[in-house]
């Protein structure tokens, strides 16, 4: 049945990312997994009557007011919904390009250079046990590096994520097996900063 909150299209094509992150990853990452996220989402915003009217960062910045029989479930279906909505949107390969203009000020002004920017976000990154994010975060007006666990969203914390890399084992491991830190490290070939940078002005001005 058709729920309210719609997978969104990928944008692109399943092996748009190769060599870092393969077509088949893509499109079981996509189809399936990000799609069981939103069907199961509709069928937990059923106990929330009205919350589907929200959107769905609206319903994460404020988890305390969905009812508690279906909190757990939308805490985390609908972090996997968003968490993974924003994912695909901030891949593209970037040709080594990085951050540029007032996002690249801030990530200067805030970790010290890109470079120790990166350095941050890959130890985060690899640091994650288990399941979860790292993230780049925009809170309490600064740029941050946060990781959260499962499918947490940075929003149920305060912050507004700009980017996010998925540590679940299903992000990576057909191709990379149990060595993250090379899944890591490729992803940084596949951000897509001209998106990062839009979603960067939207919020810090
Ligand atoms: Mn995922």
């Amino acid at each position: 049945p058709e729920g309210v909150f719609k997978l969104p299209p990928l944008g692109y094509d399943y092996d748009a990312l190769e060599p870092f992150i393969d077509a088949e990853t893509m499109k079981i990452h996509h189809d399936k997994h990000h799609a069981a996220y939103v069907s199961k989402l509709n069928q937990a915003i059923v106990g929330a009557p009205g919350f589907e009217k929200k959107k769905i960062e609206e319903i994460l910045i404020n988890l305390g007011a969905v009812p508690e029989a279906v909190r757990k479930d939308i805490r985390n279906q609908g972090g996997g919904h968003a968490n993974h909505s924003l994912f695909w949107q901030t891949l593209k390969k970037n040709e080594n390009g990085k951050p540029t203009g007032e996002l690249a000020r801030a990530i200067d002004a805030n970790f010290g250079s890109y470079d120790k920017f990166q350095e941050a976000f890959i130890a985060a990154a690899t640091k994650v046990f288990g399941s979860g994010w790292a993230w780049l975060v925009w809170k309490d007006k600064k740029l941050v590096i946060d990781s959260t666990a499962n499918q947490d969203s940075p929003y149920s914390t305060g912050g507004v994520p700009l980017l996010g890399i998925d540590v679940w084992e299903h992000a990576y491991y057909l191709k990379y097996q149990n060595r993250r830190a090379e899944y890591v490290d490729a992803f940084m070939n596949v951000i897509n900063w001209p998106h990062v940078q839009r979603l960067f002005e939207r919020v810090a001005r």
